[in-house]
């Protein structure tokens, strides 16, 4: 269930992750990009951290309306649009009333406006876009989603920095799709889904 409870525990469970594994991120950015995915996705995180904790009364649409600012404002690059993007329609879909699976497709919608990419690309979306799928029938689990996220190993980049990086078949998870690996994890230990 989305309450404001849980979409807090989702989105600090997030900022947790992203605290955890900012190294980790940076790591998988330097193979394919410029090494700044986990340093980037970090300063939105804490920007929000502050937010949230002062924060008595927001309700859910609200919280994600914070976080799509934080990341546009704070984390930058290719990354603080996406997702900022993907929040913000997130914000917009629970105004309306959407439940879980109606939010994550108003979030793709928003990542796909701000980046077209298709799935098969190295991207978030080749997470979002079948963790939804999941969502959908049901079946949706830890191992499920780092299944999606190993699956980017192998994809060739045709978008973002990733692209114009010579050895694009090179067996290295996508940083961005690692992140959003973490933003998915938080939502089941958050018990939304
Ligand atoms: P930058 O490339 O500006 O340094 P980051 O390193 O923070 O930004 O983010 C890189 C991640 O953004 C990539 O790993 C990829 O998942 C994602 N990305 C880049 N371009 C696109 C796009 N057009 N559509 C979807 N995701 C993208
Ligand atoms: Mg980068
Ligand atoms: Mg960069």
């Amino acid at each position: 269930m989305l309450t404001v409870e849980t979409t807090k525990t989702w989105l600090s469970l997030f900022i947790e992750k992203l605290e955890m594994n900012e190294k980790y991120l940076n790591t998988l950015d330097e193979s394919i990009g410029d090494g700044d995915h986990g340093a980037n996705m970090l300063r939105g995180a804490q920007y929000l951290k502050a937010k949230l904790a002062e924060d008595t009364q927001s309700g859910s649409a609200e919280l994600f309306r914070m976080a799509g600012m934080s990341f546009i404002q704070k984390t930058g690059g290719a990354a603080g649009l996406l997702y900022g993007q993907a929040f913000l329609h997130m914000s917009q879909s629970l105004q309306e009333g959407d439940d879980l699976l109606g939010i994550l497709a108003s979030g793709l919608e928003g990542i796909k406006k701000v980046g077209q990419a298709e799935l098969r690309e190295k991207t978030l979306v080749d997470v979002w876009i079948p963790v939804t799928e999941d969502v959908r029938n049901k079946r949706l689990t830890l191992d499920r989603i780092n299944e999606h996220v190993i699956s980017t190993k192998d994809f060739k980049a045709k978008k973002g920095r990733a692209a114009y990086v010579s050895e694009q078949l090179n067996g290295h998870v996508d940083p961005g799709a690692a992140s959003c690996g973490y933003f998915f994890e938080a939502m089941l230990e958050a018990g939304v889904y």
